[in-house]
């Protein structure tokens, strides 16, 4: 689970969803890469300019935290939203083109930062940077993709209208599997292949890599948007029929009004089948584990044996099938649905899935539709932020070691480790006192905290990208390869023991993440920079702003969700039905809260649908909270410009959520993320009892709660 919402892609181009997903809104601004350089920071700790101290506190905290930084903010006009994260991302995104673009000026970083290491770790890293290279210089060859035309696809299209029989289809439908979903950690349930795969620890053997299958097949983003009778899908509907029809028309396909119905009317029945997103996050239905030679008998139609050899999984004897009636749905689907439309939604498909390295005409049909259309989004971001983009997804790791390396000090990172000691600490303390919780859960509870493991900045081991066969003048070769090469590794660990401390989140990325079924969370280094975190800034203000982070993060690993795994990973529920009858009752009352929130007249804050967040968030301060008090050993913080230590703690964790929506934006999170609205988040404070000390707030005051309304869950 993630510490903030992702933001929804407005293309789906090659890649996979994950990294279009975290970068979609950072590439708003057009213009050449900037300098790589923070922007010099005058104070370090909170930023007092970005307050409007003529609010009461007591009143509205997020107003009073983010006030005048509210008034002097212009949204963009290639934005929905804007805000902390946005500004980090940004600078994160500079700098890693900044990376990018000097491996692709040097072909390779001579010498440089590398006199410590070893021969072969050097080599290592020239094989990175000229891959970073090449691969950065055939993304950015426009001309060298327009010159190729559709030769590139040429093969691929011939080998699918080949296909004479449902057992070749099988075969095919099989080589289009990858590793493009997961549903645990980045929680990405969407593909557009027939189905998923993910690889991760077994929920029934936590020491080893097991296979996870998820619905897929529909091109549209979830199956709403095949099924809901809302007036704007109808629309997006008859648009995506044309533009399905578009697409095969450039690719020199006839006839091609009657296949994209025909391909349209497949793509709903597949979507008739699937199961909702809110259904896709209960961990037993999801708990299904089928051997190989099950499938013929549970999801008779497809020929899985021939569709697993395609698929290089012809030795796999067992998986885990994640919505097991989407895959009895699809697979008849197979069977009753004729081959020649098949054979269409396979080459669209491929079409839509290479799009960005296509030629123009293809390209642009594409972010027309996914971009403009579906997303809103009126222009495409400059060349140079989509070629970086293409790298970081590709070739993350190398990426991201080059900045950890230049961006993440050691000394940074002691210092992060310590503030995860002090707040872990502060949580043991806090399960320890619980009165509510039974001796057996808490023991189970307390090894699932000693067990944990926080990675923090970069993780322990890098990805090896040497057998990643780049070259600089096929891009279309090298997504077809990079997509190839990821699922190769993925497949390769199945069965293999389970690296606990495995990464799922690249440096370069502004979040954090939980790892249910690893026990593990990630700190990536570019969230450990500041307004979350510098070490120059007091400790009131570190621990306030990424302290509550890790806080909540942590707190994750009890919460609805982490409840249902142990220490080790296993699915097992270690809740007595007493222990969960006390914590369900005490969240009513936190989902009862949110529930009163109204950001706009028409539309409420839904507090069950942002339970575990807000559960999450009120967590995070109280543990961080508890954390900092204990590192000053009895002693109070220092004052600094004029605020009190706590008072710098509150209002640090109020100006994380700093941000401006358009209302579209807000009203789409409102209604289908499971995180609450920054304004909402800041107000968390409101149970915190510290809180109220710090600014003397009274009752009257429309954040006052009574002592016994104030909602504590740890
Ligand atoms: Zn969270």
């Amino acid at each position: 689970m993630k510490f903030r919402p992702k933001n929804l892609s407005p293309t789906r181009a090659a890649a996979c969803a994950l990294l279009v997903l975290s970068l979609s809104f950072l590439f708003a601004q057009s213009g050449a890469p900037a300098s790589a350089d923070a922007p010099a920071k005058a104070v370090h700790g909170i930023a007092v300019a970005n307050m409007d101290r003529s609010v009461q506190p007591g009143d509205d905290f997020f107003q009073y935290a983010n006030g005048q930084w509210i008034k002097r903010t212009v949204i963009p006009p290639d934005r929905s939203r804007v805000g902390v994260f946005t500004a980090l991302s940004d600078l994160t995104n500079k700098r890693t083109a900044a990376i990018i673009e000097e491996a692709a000026r040097q072909k390779a970083p001579a010498g440089s930062d590398s006199r410590q290491i070893t021969d072969r770790q050097i080599a290592g890293r020239q094989i990175a940077g000229r891959q970073i290279a090449d691969l950065y210089n055939a993304y950015m060859d426009e001309a060298g993709i327009e010159a190729k035309g559709l030769a590139p696809l040429k093969p691929h299209l011939d080998a699918i209208a080949a296909i004479k029989d449902k057992h070749e289809l099988a075969h095919a439908l099989g080589e289009t599997l990858r590793a493009d979903v997961d549903a645990l950690n980045n929680t990405n349930f969407h593909t557009a292949n027939l189905f998923g795969l993910w690889v991760a620890p077994g929920f029934n053997d936590s020491e080893h890599y097991a296979a996870y299958l998820l619905q897929g097949g529909i091109a549209l983003p979830d199956r709403e948007y095949y099924l809901s009778d809302a007036a704007s899908m109808r629309d997006a509907r008859t648009k995506y029929v044309a533009h399905v029809a578009a697409m095969l028309k450039l690719a020199g396909f006839t006839d091609t009004d009657a296949r994209a119905r025909r391909i349209f009317d497949l793509e709903h029945a597949i979507a008739e089948k699937h199961i909702s997103l809110a259904e896709n996050d209960d961990i037993q239905k999801a708990n299904n584990t089928w051997k190989q030679a099950d499938f013929a008998a549970k999801a008779p139609g497809l020929e899985w044996a021939e569709y697993f050899r395609g698929a290089g999984l012809g030795q796999q004897a067992e998986f885990t099938v994640w919505q097991p009636t989407a895959f009895t749905g699809e697979s008849a689907l197979v069977a009753s649905v004729p081959l020649e439309t098949w054979k269409d939604w396979l080459a669209f498909h491929l079409l839509e899935d290479y799009a960005e390295v296509l030629p123009k005409a293809l390209a642009d049909e594409n972010f027309a539709f996914f971009g403009k259309t579906l997303f809103g989004q009126q222009q495409q971001r400059p060349r140079w932020q989509r070629g970086v983009f293409m790298v970081d997804r590709w070739l993350g790791d190398a990426v991201g070691k080059i900045y950890a390396e230049r961006y993440f000090p050691p000394e940074a990172k002691a210092k992060a480790q310590e503030m995860v000691a002090n707040i872990t600490a502060a949580f043991r303390k806090r399960v320890e006192a619980l009165p509510w919780m039974a001796p057996a859960t808490k023991a189970e509870a307390l090894a699932k905290l000693s067990a944990l493991y926080v990675g923090i900045g970069y993780p322990e081991h890098w990805h090896d990208y040497s057998a990643y066969e780049v070259k600089a003048d096929d891009m279309f070769g090298n997504l077809w390869r990079g997509s190839l090469f990821e699922y190769h590794r993925e497949v390769g660990r199945l069965g293999a023991q389970v690296d606990r401390k495995e990464w799922s989140m690249s440096p370069q990325t502004v979040n954090a993440v939980n790892l249910p079924l690893q026990n593990g969370l990630n700190f990536p280094a570019a969230i450990l920079q500041p307004p979350f975190f510098d070490p120059k800034a007091p400790d009131a203000v570190n621990y306030g702003a990424i302290g509550t982070v890790i806080g909540h993060e942590i707190s994750h690993t009890f919460d609805s969700e982490g409840s249902a795994f142990d220490a080790k990973g296993r699915v097992r529920n270690w809740w007595t039905p007493a222990d969960l009858e006390h914590f369900n009752a005490a969240t009513a009352k936190l989902a009862a809260q949110y529930d009163t929130y109204k950001p706009f007249p028409d539309l409420s804050i839904n507090g069950k649908q942002t339970l575990a967040e807000n559960i999450a968030d009120v967590a995070g301060i109280a543990a961080s909270y508890d954390g900092y008090r204990a590192s000053l050993g009895g002693k109070p913080g220092p004052q600094q410009q004029g605020f009190t230590s706590d008072q710098q703690f509150f209002i640090a964790f109020a100006q994380d959520y700093g941000s401006k929506s358009r209302d579209a934006a807000l009203r789409a999170q409102v209604m289908g993320d499971s995180h609450s609205p920054g304004q909402y988040r800041a107000a968390t404070v409101r149970n915190i009892d510290a809180w109220y000390d710090a600014f003397k707030v009274k009752p009257g005051e429309k954040l006052y709660l009574a002592p016994a309304d104030r909602v504590r869950i740890w």
